[in-house]
């Protein structure tokens, strides 16, 4: 029950967006993006992303599950690693998982209320992500939403930074990048993601 790229569609935008777009349209870097519902840990791609915690040994959420997916070698080669400040990135790999490795990134938690220090935060989240990533030659990333779950960061004010980080490291690294996937677990995320995505990836 695995799902290779090839069974995970490019998002395009059929909708005329909901306000004026924010990047001008480039269909070079829509065919990269996609929007896909489900379970992070069925991903066959070159990495996935885990909202880890500072100190790498597993948690709930999508940490739990690519814990349980990997199995308890993953939590050995973490242990190996000196936890992981919030906004960094380690990569590992990914035994159990049908992906070839992991980035373990921690995002910010959000105690009361969103300002710059937690959307810088998340910014470098996804930035040192993509970074480790294109560092290791890797071409295909998915990443869940880092922080929206227990960590508390509002899911409507966290999916703009990913999508500004994302677009904005594109513009840069578009030849080192085939595909980057947002993997959506809750209905109301993707309906956010399918809202959001017309203003950062326009169409022509
Ligand atoms: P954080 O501690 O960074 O908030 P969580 O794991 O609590 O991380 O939540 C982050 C997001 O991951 C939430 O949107 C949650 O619904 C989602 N999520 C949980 N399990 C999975 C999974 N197996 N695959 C993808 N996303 C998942």
């Amino acid at each position: 029950d695995f799902l290779t790229l090839e069974q995970i569609p490019v998002w395009t935008s059929s909708e005329r967006p909901a306000g004026d777009a924010i990047y001008p349209a480039n269909e070079a870097l829509n065919r990269k993006i996609s929007l896909f519902r489900g379970d992070i840990t069925k991903l066959e791609i070159d990495a996935i992303v885990n909202a880890a915690n500072k100190t790498l040994l597993g948690g709930g959420g999508v940490d739990g599950s690519i814990h349980r997916g990997a199995g308890p070698l993953l939590k050995q080669e973490c242990a190996t690693l000196g936890g992981c400040e919030t906004g960094q990135a380690k990569i590992t790999g990914a035994y159990g998982l049908p992906a070839k490795y992991v980035i373990h990134t921690v995002g910010p938690i959000v105690q009361v209320s969103v300002g710059d220090r937690e959307r810088e935060g998340l910014h470098n989240c996804y930035h040192n992500c993509l970074d480790n990533a294109v560092q290791n030659q890797l071409r295909t990333v998915a990443f869940p939403c880092i922080s929206t779950g227990v960590y508390g960061y509002p899911p409507e004010k966290a999916v703009d930074v990913a999508l500004a980080t994302v677009r904005e490291y594109l513009e840069e690294h578009h030849a080192q990048l085939d595909r980057v996937i947002f993997c959506v677990f809750l209905k109301s995320d993707e309906d956010l993601y399918l809202e959001r995505l017309p203003l950062y990836f326009p169409q022509g």
